[in-house]
């Protein structure tokens, strides 16, 4: 899978694409992670990348111009065909991403282009006439779509084939098609402060174990 960040900041991206398994993902060859600035693509003196809003209010918003240039750049560079790209704007009035999309990106696409905004947002007509979805990643109002866009890249990326060491694993966590929740997990200590491990955990039993975790799970998901 090949990620495309859209970015004014690029450089914000670094730590945390840089580590554990996003990184190691990447060192396999499983995923390429990119940075395309939008500034890079003015054309005036003062590479401008946002203006005044039209009709006043606060802030500045992003002009269409650089980002336009810079997705069809990418776009037109890119060897995945344009049905296999998707290209997603961030934003707080996007739909909801859920772990479904992270499902669906990685069966239908090879390339996605992430466009994050800052400042006041985006001008309207890059949502609707550049990108093919509109995300929100939760209702709270972020500075950037540099995190959303880290937080996509991620659930994507642990759903892609080889990158999780057990391939059970993703199946089994919260929030996967059977739409119930992962069961509490335990480590070594047996007892910590005072606190045990559930006996049944402890039995060797797997028929109780299944039973327990199940049981939990519900427990959680009811909740
Ligand atoms: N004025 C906008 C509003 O009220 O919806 C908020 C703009 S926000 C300060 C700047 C940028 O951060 C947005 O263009 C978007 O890319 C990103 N952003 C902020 N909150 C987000 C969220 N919950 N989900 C996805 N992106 C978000």
């Amino acid at each position: 899978m090949f990620f495309d960040f859209v970015s004014l900041f690029p450089e914000s991206f670094a730590s945390y694409l840089g580590v554990s398994m996003l990184n190691r993902a990447k060192e396999d060859g499983l995923v390429s992670f990119s940075f395309a600035n939008p500034r890079d693509y003015t054309t005036d003196r003062h590479r401008t990348v946002d203006d005044t809003p039209y009709g006043g209010g606060a802030g500045m918003v992003m002009k269409p111009e650089p980002l336009f240039a810079c997705v069809e750049d990418l776009l037109g560079a890119s060897d995945v065909p344009r049905e296999r790209t998707r290209v997603i704007l961030f934003s707080a009035k996007g739909n909801r991403f859920t772990q479904k999309d992270a499902r669906r990106f990685v069966a239908e696409y090879d390339r996605i282009i992430f466009v994050c905004g800052r400042y006041e947002g985006v001008d309207e007509r890059v949502a609707e006439h550049l990108v093919d979805e509109e995300l929100s990643i939760g209702e709270y109002v972020l500075t950037g779509g540099e995190l959303p866009a880290m937080v996509v890249a991620d659930a994507v990326t642990r759903l892609i084939p080889g990158v999780l060491g057990n391939a059970e694993s993703a199946e089994t966590e919260s929030h996967t098609e059977s739409g119930v929740l992962e069961h509490p997990q335990y480590t070594k200590p047996e007892e910590f402060r005072g606190w045990k491990v559930p006996e049944t955990l402890l039995s060797g039993h797997h028929g109780e174990i299944a039973k327990w975790r199940a049981a939990m799970s519900k427990k959680t998901t009811d909740e």
